[in-house]
């Protein structure tokens, strides 16, 4: 086994080495531009660039209604899943500002979302930041109470990337489907690991990026459907008229056929790999909590992503625990929003306390995550968390019954 062991899959992934070898003629002999039209180049470049939408297509469900068939065209290549986001939600608010400007979305999206949706209240527009539950879930019904007459967009997303808590895509799907408002989710994480369908769900754009499921970074895609309805958007880039005018710019050959081979994996093997990773999370969820007195699950016991396992150790500081676990590499609740030491503004949306919050720690698994590693990882993780809350005198008073919320404290 090889230290440091990688368990931070829900920040992005390594490359499958089957996606590599995909990869590699599009750098050398097949270099074309795939907007050259006018030799062999170019149309080598062009129909792998085709061939791609249609597998992309395929994973997400964007079946062309009358052929049945993946539905190429619906698929906008970006630079990744912050400019998907921002060209669906600044898109459609400046394509339809004459119908309305109010967006409804939730207090737990990705910061591409919620600064997007920042940016659109300086400009004029008003956003409905909904509540979720204690385990991070959005209400449908919520959703519904808050889509009014100048309602023009909904952005929920599949799967939260910090706590892992998978939202009910399809029931806001039929809500919003019913009340004619356009419906966005940020899939990143759930793709390939959780159902994800935009016909039966009702979804009119997706944003899905190829470095979290397994493909090289700086690529990404939007989904936009094309009828019923026919979904219309401002770019937001403006150029050569690459995408149907929507992303103007030279592909990322290379790096949508890598993305494309990443999709096949997914949709092949996906299924089989969510299962081994749900019993992995839960061998290391069970070794941990046999061992460990107040360890809190964070996130939604069973709606939540295959490789997620999101726990706060009670009177353990996260950045503590990440330095004592060094060849471990896992995210904080208190380190999640970068630079800054905030705890997470998810966790505090699902009213976990700042206590808690600066306790937790992300563990994610992926595809390359051994039972060998979850083994490693749980013995580390009790030997350091016990011998952090020996040292912590909070912890000791608290084993004496001490209740800390009477104590009153000198200084603080
Ligand atoms: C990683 C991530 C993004 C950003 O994707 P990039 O391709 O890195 O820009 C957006 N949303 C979610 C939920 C993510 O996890």
């Amino acid at each position: 086994m090889k230290l440091p062991i990688y368990m931070d899959y829900h920040a992005t992934t390594p490359l499958d080495p089957r996606v590599l070898e995909a990869m590699l003629p599009y750098f050398t002999e097949k270099f074309g531009n795939a907007a050259s039209r006018s030799h062999a180049f170019g149309w080598t470049a062009e129909e792998a660039v085709e061939r791609s939408r249609e597998e992309i297509a395929r994973l997400i469900g964007a079946n062309d209604e009358r052929s049945g068939q993946p539905d190429g065209k619906s698929i906008v290549f970006t630079s990744g899943a912050t400019e998907s986001d921002n060209l669906a939600i600044k898109g459609v608010a400046e394509f339809y500002k004459e119908k309305g400007n109010h967006i409804v979305t939730t207090k737990v999206e990705h910061k591409a979302v919620l600064d997007t949706c920042k940016r659109l209240e300086k400009d004029g527009y008003e956003v409905t930041y909904l509540d979720v539950d204690r385990y991070g879930m959005v209400d449908p019904d919520a959703v519904a109470k808050a889509i009014g007459p100048k309602t023009l967009l909904v952005s929920v997303m599949l799967a939260n990337n910090e706590v892992g808590t998978v939202q009910p895509i399809a029931e806001i799907g039929k809500i919003t489907r019913a009340k004619g408002v356009l419906f966005h989710s940020d899939a990143v994480q759930g793709i390939g690991k959780v159902p994800f369908d935009v016909n039966a769900m009702h979804v009119d754009l997706a944003s899905i990026t190829a470095h979290k499921m397994y493909g090289p970074k700086g690529v990404g895609a939007l989904f936009v459907r094309r009828s019923k309805p026919r979904v219309r958007l401002t770019a937001q880039m403006d150029g050569g008229g690459h995408e149907r005018g929507l992303r103007s710019g030279t592909l990322n050959v290379p790096g949508i056929v890598g993305f494309a081979k990443a999709a096949e994996i997914m949709r092949l093997e996906g299924k089989a790999e969510a299962e081994r990773l749900v019993r992995q999370r839960e061998t290391l969820k069970k070794k941990l909590t046999a061992r460990l007195p107040e360890v809190h699950l964070n996130g939604h016991p069973e709606q939540r992503l295959p490789g997620n396992l999101n726990l706060s150790f009670a009177y353990v500081e996260g950045e503590a625990m990440m330095m004592a676990i060094k060849d471990v590499a896992v995210s904080s609740g208190s380190a999640c929003t970068s630079a800054s030491l905030e705890p997470s503004y998810v966790l505090r949306a699902m009213g976990v306390g700042e206590e808690a919050a600066h306790s937790s720690i992300r563990f994610g698994l992926g595809r390359f995550t051994t039972d060998e590693e979850i083994d490693f990882v749980a013995r580390l993780v009790i030997e350091k968390v016990e011998k952090l809350r020996e040292m912590s005198p909070l912890w000791e008073m608290a084993r004496e019954g001490i209740d800390l919320t009477q104590v009153e404290w000198a200084a603080h």
